[in-house]
């Protein structure tokens, strides 16, 4: 079947499309209707069908692939490599689960996750899952405040950390900062699992709440916990959005609707079958992580790296060489990743034998041109932009390699997947908009499986925050977007971020893609600033490349910058400032943090930054300003 014929069936006869992906996953119980849309926005897929993520993940493969390899703990900080096949997983994720219980977690309980990107941290992921327990994974680069708010989101019976990370070699010892979240939160658990990597020297161990992970494992080693089945639409995970555009939104995920979503998924975008070798770079504590780093690849029966390091250490071809050592297939990666390559030598994606490898996806942030072009080029392989939200759970906009590749198209991740009904209209009236028009990228309603089934504890929050914005009950992305007459969406950034020159609307994207065409530069991020004349102008901060050779003339640069954009866009286009500085603020999952940057250009406060990466980035930006372009 070719792609649109797969599509349209998706879209007009959603229960037979959804019927047949079903089959893709064990049911302990099948699903008595496929969905249930009486009480809308709210939805529910394969309704009475009983099925677990775990017995998908693990336990489904026993038999076939038992001593295949699972999963695979690739860390250059810690200098080791844990190899687990899907037998030792299953055993692991046993001995999980019968501690978890022996703490009295059961169905339903929340369990905080707050660990470092390891094999333990998706073993505890699973062993959740095994019991029916919802787990809340919290990004190991959080520090104590994150910790606290989704402590006090999920109200968790137990909080599962490991004594520390490592970034570029630096040990954060995790343990303090869970006592300190422990005494900030209203809601602390009952009890701290704590899984000692031998990184942190002596911790801190509160008697009767703190536990050592390591002898219980001992002792509940032989475990044998059966799989709790739930109904599908139970909840299996809290996970929260990046908080690029304010205070993160708790994300709840279905269970049967996302292991169908998935399953689909791994074949039909990813090209990935059982025993093939899938690598994604995202941390667990992302979207990503949770759908292609564990739940995702361990559904399909292939085998997941999780990558503990930075990409450049101890060389930029780091990558490169897990993807030459366990014939990687597919890999998975996000455009600011890239980024940081692009500022290396492109030999290093030449060092290593990637004839096994067939696709680089992308996903999370605009994929801009230069970029995109650098990487398919340099790397000789089919890069895919995906677009796609913590909401979603997987792709909105991608191309379908396992079904039909269609040619790419720089700047545009494509068609929408299957069983999503995507629409770009026109914010004021609600209609779709033309072909070549700009409008809001919105979801017919209702969601496909996989897609979260509401805001965690918060139904209100889950409709106003999406649902609200038209007079019909769509689904907003939030995003702003384009689609030309071959049906190939662009997204053109966030509804929020788009800024009006004298009447002139203009996408952030458009012109963030202009200034990055300059050789010289790095980076760029492109926000309004008000202005009493023309209501707002664009403001460029950017990043230079360390140019060999060359004097890096910052305001000559700048003012070419300028030129380019008002060549390429036009004079109305042309940003009034450029600000050059030496990192952008982003938050820790890599997006830029255009609306603090914004705030600080209006002199405003720079609003929530409870995800922002590096403090020192805004205080630069600060800097910058009162030092003028
Ligand atoms: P918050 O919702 O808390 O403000 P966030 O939107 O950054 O944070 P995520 O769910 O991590 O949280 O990111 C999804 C958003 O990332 C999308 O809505 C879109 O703006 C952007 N995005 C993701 N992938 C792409 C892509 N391929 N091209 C362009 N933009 C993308
Ligand atoms: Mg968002």
């Amino acid at each position: 079947m070719r792609y649109d014929e797969f599509h349209r069936w998706s879209i007009e006869d959603p229960e037979g499309f959804w019927a047949e992906q079903a089959k893709a996953i064990h049911w302990h119980k099948p699903p008595q209707h496929i969905l249930d849309y009486s009480n809308p926005p709210f939805r529910k897929w394969f309704v009475g069908g009983e099925t677990n993520l775990c017995h998908n993940a693990v336990d489904r493969h026993l038999d076939e692939r038992g001593d295949q390899l699972a999963l695979v703990g690739y860390s250059t900080e810690t200098g080791s490599v844990r190899e687990l096949s899907f037998r030792e997983l299953h055993r692991e994720v046993n001995a999980f689960a019968s501690v978890l219980q022996s703490l009295g977690v059961g169905q339903g309980d929340r369990v905080v996750v707050y660990m470092p990107h390891t094999v333990d941290a998706a073993i505890a992921m699973l062993a959740c899952a095994r019991i029916g327990a919802i787990h809340s994974v919290v990004f190991g680069g959080f520090a104590s405040l994150n910790l606290a708010l989704r402590i006090d989101d999920a109200q968790p019976k137990v909080l599962v950390c490991a004594d520390a990370g490592i970034r570029g070699g630096k040990v954060i010892a995790f343990k303090p900062l869970v006592d300190e979240a422990l005494a900030r939160a209203q809601h602390p658990p009952a009890h701290v699992l704590v899984v000692n990597r031998g990184l942190a020297g002596e911790l801190p161990m509160q008697p009767g709440r703190d536990l050592a992970y390591g002898p219980l494992r001992e002792a509940h080693a032989d475990a044998q916990v059966p799989v709790v089945w739930l109904e599908s639409n139970e909840p299996s995970y809290i996970l929260y959005t990046s908080g690029t555009t304010g205070k993160p939104k708790g994300v709840q995920r279905d269970v049967g609707g996302y292991a169908v979503a998935l399953a689909l998924s791994m074949w039909s975008i990813y090209d990935v079958r059982a025993g093939q070798a899938f690598f994604s770079t995202s941390d667990i504590g992302w979207v990503v992580g949770h759908s292609y780093n564990v739940y995702g690849p361990l559904i399909a029966g292939a085998t997941s790296i999780l990558y503990e390091g930075l990409p450049t250490a101890p060389d930029p071809g780091i990558w490169w060489k897990i993807c030459e050592q366990y014939g990687v297939r597919t890999m998975f990666s996000s455009p600011t990743a890239v980024r940081v390559l692009k500022k290396q030598d492109a030999s290093w994606l030449k060092k290593h034998d990637l004839s096994k490898l067939q696709y680089l996806f992308l996903a999370g942030e605009p994929l801009d041109e230069p970029t995109a072009q650098w990487i398919s080029e340099s790397l000789g392989k089919t890069v895919i932009d995906n677009y796609w939200q913590t909401e979603t759970g997987w792709p909105v906009l991608t191309l379908m390699p396992g079904v039909e590749l269609k040619p790419v198209r720089l700047g545009s991740p494509g068609f929408p997947a299957p069983g999503y009904d995507v629409r770009v209209i026109d914010e004021n009236t609600g209609e779709d908009a033309g072909v070549g028009e700009k409008g809001v990228l919105v979801l017919q309603p209702p969601l496909p499986p996989g897609c979260l089934s509401t805001v965690w504890n918060n139904d209100e929050r889950f409709v106003a925050s999406y649902f609200s914005h038209f007079r019909e009950p769509l689904y907003s992305s939030l995003d702003w977007a384009i689609r030309d007459g071959d049906g190939y969406t662009f997204i053109l950034g966030r509804t929020d971020d788009v800024i009006n020159v004298a009447g002139h609307r203009l996408g952030t994207r458009e012109i963030e893609e202009s200034v990055s065409s300059h050789p010289g530069v790095a980076e760029a991020a492109v926000i309004g600033v008000q202005d009493a004349v023309k209501g707002q102008v664009p403001v460029v901060f950017a990043t230079l490349k360390p140019l060999p050779g060359a004097d890096a003339d910052e305001r000559e640069t700048a003012a070419q910058m300028l030129q380019t954009v008002a060549d390429q866009l036009g004079a109305v286009a042309r940003p009034s400032r450029v600000y050059v500085v030496n990192a952008l603020p982003k938050t820790r999952s890599g997006k830029l943090l255009r609306r603090s940057l914004q705030a600080l250009a209006e002199a405003r406060d720079p609003g929530d930054l409870s995800t922002l990466d590096d403090p020192n980035a805004l205080e630069e930006v600060k800097r910058a300003l009162a030092r003028g372009p």
